[in-house]
């Protein structure tokens, strides 16, 4: 991210959106794609990262906007 920022001359400094679905699938629900489209019309091509799972079993689940159903 650091390499990004600078390489950007500063003008890098958001990536997109990340959250969890605690005992559930890394999958985008309604909202999140809502959430994803909304962020796309300000950012050019965010990321929304889904981290899901239970215990010590996470994964994570990546995209980049924008996103459509
Ligand atoms: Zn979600």
């Amino acid at each position: 991210m650091e390499r990004a920022f600078e390489a950007s001359g500063g003008g890098l400094d958001y990536l997109g959106d990340w959250h969890s679905h605690p005992d559930n699938v890394a999958e985008m629900s309604d909202l999140d794609a809502a959430t994803l489209l909304r962020i796309a019309r300000k950012v050019s091509s965010p990321l929304m990262l889904i981290l899901a799972g239970s215990g010590s079993e996470w994964s994570p689940k990546c995209w980049m906007g924008p996103w459509a159903r």
